[in-house]
């Protein structure tokens, strides 16, 4: 498994689960379980989950799907940004650790930037660091103003990581925000690789794919996995399209598959808003 360096030093899988709408159709529970734990067992370590996703529903599938398997796995978790606060981010901590059945979550995000200042946000993560609930936090959905904004505050650079849309239609990011993150060694974590399905179904990735004798989320992920200090944490509950997108691993695109890729899906020629979902 291709591995990305934290700020803090430790290395995590480059390839992750995403957990968006999982654990919401209770019919779906044991075959969804099912597929994150052969995600573990292919090396896709890394779990993506947060408060929000079904109000804890995907956090509760997860605790059942990591259960007996704690040491293999890396938790990443968000806090919604009304509960980003000294009084409020402890009580969604604990119903987060409550709900995913471990002691310490590995990395505590903001899920997006609302009206708490981020100087508090920081103080309560490092309050929770101290009381050993987190390990390491970072951000998600922050654009370049609010990282440099983030790295002003106090405590502020012991960020690990902002969490972006990012995929082959959405490049916006390689603009500033990633060559800013790069700088500073922090990895972006790619959310929705796969434009939650939609990317797949793009006649240029289609063609592209056979071509190259992959499928078009092989390409989609495998184009991320391609590029330094990226994390991709593709959405599947269906056991037979995770093994598909985990195969991603073992065909690396080469230079001239990622040229003909920037001309299919070209990087941005200018300074965007971050999009988000
Ligand atoms: P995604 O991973 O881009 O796509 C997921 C969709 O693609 C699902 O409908 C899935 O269906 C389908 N899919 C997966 N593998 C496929 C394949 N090989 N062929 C065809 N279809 C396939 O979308 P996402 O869930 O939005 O993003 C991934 C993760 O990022 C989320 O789950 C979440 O953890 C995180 N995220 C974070 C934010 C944020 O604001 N921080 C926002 C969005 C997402 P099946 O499940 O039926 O296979």
């Amino acid at each position: 498994m291709k591995k990305v360096t934290l700020p803090c030093g430790e290395l995590v899988a480059a390839l992750g689960q995403g957990t968006w709408r999982i654990g919401d159709d209770p019919t779906r529970r044991q075959e969804e379980i099912d597929c994150l734990r052969r995600g573990i067992d292919l090396g896709l370590t890394l779990i993506d989950t947060a408060e929000m996703y079904g109000e804890g529903l995907s956090e509760a599938l997860v605790g059942e799907a990591i259960e007996g398997r704690r040491d293999e796995v890396f938790i990443v978790s968000k806090v919604y940004p009304h509960n980003a606060s000294h009084r409020s981010m402890p009580v969604s901590c604990d119903n987060s650790l409550k709900r995913l059945r471990i002691d310490a979550i590995d990395l505590y995000l903001l899920h997006w930037q609302g009206d708490v200042p981020l100087a508090e946000t920081v103080e309560a993560f490092e309050a929770l660091k101290r009381a050993g609930k987190i390990r390491h936090w970072g951000v998600s959905n922050l654009d370049t103003a609010l990282m440099r904004e983030l790295n002003d505050v106090p405590g502020g650079a012991a960020v690990q990581t902002d969490q972006v849309l990012y995929n082959l239609g959405r490049r916006g990011v390689e603009w500033d925000l990633l060559p800013w993150l790069r700088e500073r060694h922090i990895p972006v974590m790619a959310y929705s690789p796969l434009e939650e399905g939609r990317l797949v179904q793009r006649r240029e990735l289609m063609d592209f794919a056979k071509r190259h004798g992959m499928t078009p989320s092989q390409v989609a992920i495998g184009w991320l996995l391609a590029q330094d200090g990226v994390i991709a944490i593709p959405k599947t509950g269906n056991r037979q399209r995770l093994e598909e997108n985990a195969l991603a691993l073992e065909h690396p695109l080469t230079t001239a598959p990622l040229r003909e890729l920037d001309a299919l899906f070209p990087p941005p020629r200018g300074p965007s808003p971050l999009e988000m979902i």
